[in-house]
């Protein structure tokens, strides 16, 4: 089974899916994983049957922290103050900062397929009310959440500390404030110049009732809070906020213990690394997640996500190397068994489950998907290097009848992933120029068993039963003829690479050799085959 299918075959009754997010800059593509493992655990619930809500919070009470998201002039007065009632940085008519953010992000998921139920933003929901009586518990046991977070986080607040930011009447922030006593109706609160290093209160002190969105509670109670006010009984985690003592283990303290509720199941997830660096929103680095985007369709970014275990980080590092179309074939290796057909390779178990949870349309037809023709990236990118190719038709031999409408979607989708990965990430030896002549100085550099390993070959070709046009049948041949010439693959392909491209290395020769009419791959290797090596003892180049 699936991960996700294990999940949903652990839980009955009716269950309310729940995440929620600070919208505070950019989205970087690690921050992806957590919304597609929360939409794939929506949709393996919904898949047995059992009566699902997907939630997606937006935490826009939370205090502006970082001075590099603001325009100069709005350091001074927007640190510190709810992100909800910071003005929009980017002038183009957002209702606030976080209203802009969370637009972002909203449209990036979007984009994977993911759409909540329901958005919520607690910067409403305090106004509503709805958060008050949870206010006015933690104001009462105030002395058991200082004790929890002595006993679970060995954090150690002062006797007076009350858990509670009040937004300032004076100055409008939140981070900035520190409630000191509770009367039953009413808190008394400082707002402190230096109760934090990022922003700095006004010194504003006075008696105010916290009620009705005048104040928020800090984020584990927050947290919490939410479990209670939405029967949450799944919620994803970040590994960050899963450890020992962390963030998740203080709000499942409070919830049992302060709003005697049982927390929800957790599912911590590991995070993905991009070239050996943790990604995370909260760190600020590494690659936005439109840039992945652009290269990295929906569908392949999904399959990214869910593939592995959410327990087990993901290692991706699309720079310089092939990750990105090693991704698309691995995708389409879990479209090919889906669809009965045989794959090379181990393939893991629920692999038909993991592929239909990364197509973008959850009542897609997963039979007609998994069987719909996908040419190679790798192939497409090569060529979409050679000039006066006919994509279209190119890719209408290789299948042997023409497209699909689907399959012309799909096309498409993946000519654009090819230029945009050619142009960015793509490793050098990706970019090629076939030569149009046969490289002399290349040619003439190979031994005589290598030369005759490409007249071979062009035997090989001219004889097959069907002439070849794919990759793999290429690549066939050029296996079976190096293991007849006993030659071994690396001189195989040297020679090749040398007879077309005149240089030592290349991409996968197979696809190179289909990207080609085959007339002129055979042309080639005969030409090269009868070629004259370099006399002994006479300088061979490099
Ligand atoms: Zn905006
Ligand atoms: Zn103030």
């Amino acid at each position: 089974m699936d991960w996700a299918d294990e999940l949903a075959a652990s839980v009955s009754g009716p269950q309310v899916v729940n995440d929620s997010k600070t919208p505070s800059g950019t989205v970087h593509v690690g921050s992806l994983r957590g919304p597609v493992i929360l939409d794939v655990i929506a949709r393996a619930l919904r898949g047995r049957g059992l009566e699902t809500t997907l939630l997606y919070g937006i935490d826009d009470m939370d205090p502006m922290d970082a001075q590099a998201l603001l325009t100069p002039d709005a350091v001074a007065t927007e640190m510190g103050r709810p992100l909800a009632h910071v003005p929009d940085q980017a002038g183009d008519g957002h209702a606030s900062y976080a209203r802009h953010h969370a637009q972002v992000f909203i449209d990036v998921f979007a984009g994977l397929g993911i759409h909540p139920d329901r958005y919520y933003w607690m910067s409403d929901i305090y106004l509503t009310g709805a958060m008050d009586g949870f206010i006015r518990t933690a104001l009462d046991r105030a002395a058991t959440v200082r004790e929890i977070y002595r006993r679970v986080a060995n954090v150690q607040h002062p006797d007076a500390w009350h858990p509670l930011s009040v937004v300032c009447e004076s100055c409008g922030r939140v981070g900035t404030t520190i409630v000191t006593k509770w009367d039953g109706e009413r808190v008394f609160y400082e707002c402190r110049t230096d109760l934090v290093t990022w922003a700095q209160g006004c010194g504003h002190s006075g008696w105010v009732s916290p009620f009705g969105g005048r104040a928020k509670l800090p984020w584990n109670l927050e947290w919490a809070a939410q479990w209670s006010l939405f029967g949450v009984t799944i919620e994803p985690g970040g590994k960050d906020l899963s450890t020992a003592g962390g963030s998740r283990d203080r709000s499942d303290a409070i919830a049992r213990e302060i709003f005697e509720r049982e927390p929800p199941l957790n599912v911590p997830y590991e995070f993905l690394n991009i070239g050996g660096k943790k990604m995370s929103t909260s760190k600020g680095r590494g690659a936005a997640a439109h840039e992945i985007a652009d290269v990295v369709p929906p569908e392949q970014l999904r399959f990214l996500f869910i593939r592995p275990r959410p327990n087990h980080a993901i290692e991706f590092e699309p720079e310089g190397t092939d990750a990105i179309p090693r991704l698309f074939d691995e995708f389409d290796r879990f479209a090919a068994a889906t669809a009965g057909r045989e794959v090379r390779g181990e393939i893991a178990p629920g692999f038909e489950a993991t592929f239909a949870y990364a197509l973008l349309d959850p009542h897609a037809d997963v039979g007609a998907e998994a069987a719909a023709f996908r040419p190679s990236f790798a192939h497409l990118a090569l060529l979409l290097q050679i000039p006066n190719v006919d994509v279209m038709a190119r890719v209408d031999a290789e299948k042997g009848s023409p497209l699909s409408e689907r399959e012309r979607q799909i096309l498409d989708e993946r000519v654009r992933a090819a230029r945009a990965w050619l142009e960015t990430y793509a490793p050098d030896r990706a970019i090629v120029a076939i030569r149009e002549t046969l490289p002399q100085d290349a040619v003439a550099a190979l031994d005589d068993d290598q030369r005759r390993y490409l007249a071979a070959l062009a035997d090989a070709a001219v004889g097959a039963p069907t002439p070849p046009t794919s990759g793999e049948t290429w690549q066939d041949l050029i296996f079976n003829a190096a293991a007849e010439a006993r030659l071994p693959n690396g001189r195989a392909f040297a020679a090749l690479y040398a007879a077309f491209l005149g240089r030592p290395n290349g991409p996968r020769a197979g696809w190179l050799l289909a990207s080609l009419e085959s007339s002129f791959v055979v042309e080639r290797l005969q030409l090269a085959g009868a070629a004259n090596g370099t006399p002994a003892g006479v300088g061979g180049g490099a």
